[in-house]
């Protein structure tokens, strides 16, 4: 029986996550600018560790921030798209949505010379016409859904919602679903936020990595050949306090029967399995 995999992902907003929301002034700026002081410390991290993770970046913090963006390639992690300015995707139309990924999947491969497969939209939320986006990028997988917690699915395309009638599913495509969560995200839990709303965050590290962890003792348990994937901001994550729970949460990691990978290996993984089921 093969190891559960945990996913480590890391959302490298930076500006963006700020911008997106019309935040442009230097205070918010340089909450973004936090996520690029922190980077490196978390490559130390996953170096010592020998962990490869998925980062998420969106085109604008690979062309502010290219130097670290190329960094974070060269020591072997995979990059994935996640919009150009962090548009939710909900408020772009079909054009303006393939032209926000298609300028980010330039702009990595330009800057890190990462050929891009996967995908997660910033809002975690679909369009109508996000699966044919991701199609038409020639990406394997996506992870913003959470229709599952430690099974991979196919994405469908097609969906029909009726206001008069039951949910109609559309047909699985190739795209890989590697499931999230908010209970698996660090900015729900610890980004303080007093906007038009308050997120109060702010939560003891070993609380949050905690309930990580049973959520990791649940599927080693119930689904030994599962995938959990947690969702990390190098702006969030990156406080001294924080980057110390990380290590104890990695140091307990290692007492169980888990193995790390790319959110890429483990849509691979999934697909082939799939494969192998229909021949
Ligand atoms: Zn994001």
């Amino acid at each position: 029986m093969p190891d559960a995999t945990v996913c480590l992902t890391f959302d490298f907003d930076a500006i963006s996550l700020w911008a997106a929301r019309g935040l442009t002034s230097p205070g918010y700026v340089s909450r973004g600018e936090f996520g690029a002081h922190a980077v490196p410390r978390i490559l130390r991290l996953l170096r010592e560790r020998d962990i490869s993770a998925t980062f998420f970046i969106p085109g604008h913090t690979v062309e502010t921030y290219p130097e670290l963006c190329a960094a974070i390639a060269a020591d072997g992690h995979e990059i994935g798209l996640h919009g150009y300015m962090h548009e939710p995707v909900s408020t772009l139309d079909a054009a303006k949505e393939a032209e926000a990924s298609q300028r980010a999947q330039e702009a990595i491969r330009r800057v890190t010379g990462f050929e891009v497969r996967g995908n997660r939209t910033p809002s975690w939320d679909y369009t109508p016409d996000t699966v044919q986006v991701l199609l038409d990028l020639g990406c394997e997988y996506d992870s913003s859904l959470m229709a599952t917690d430690y099974r991979p699915y196919q994405v469908r395309q097609g969906d029909r919602f009726r206001q008069d009638g039951p949910y109609e599913f559309g047909e699985p495509t190739s795209i890989v679903e590697i499931p999230v969560s908010w209970t698996l995200d660090d900015y729900p839990q610890f980004e303080y936020l007093r906007t038009d709303i308050v997120l109060p965050g702010l939560r003891r590290p070993d609380d949050v990595f905690a309930n990580f962890l049973d959520d990791i003792d649940y599927m080693v348990r119930e689904v030994p050949d599962g995938v959990c994937t947690l969702t990390f901001h190098p702006q969030v994550i990156g406080r001294g306090h924080r980057m110390l729970g990380l290590e104890r949460f990695l140091d307990r990691c290692a007492q169980r029967p888990v193995r790390f990978q790319t959110c890429l290996d483990a849509a691979r993984q999934f697909s082939g399995a799939v494969a192998a089921s229909a021949r």
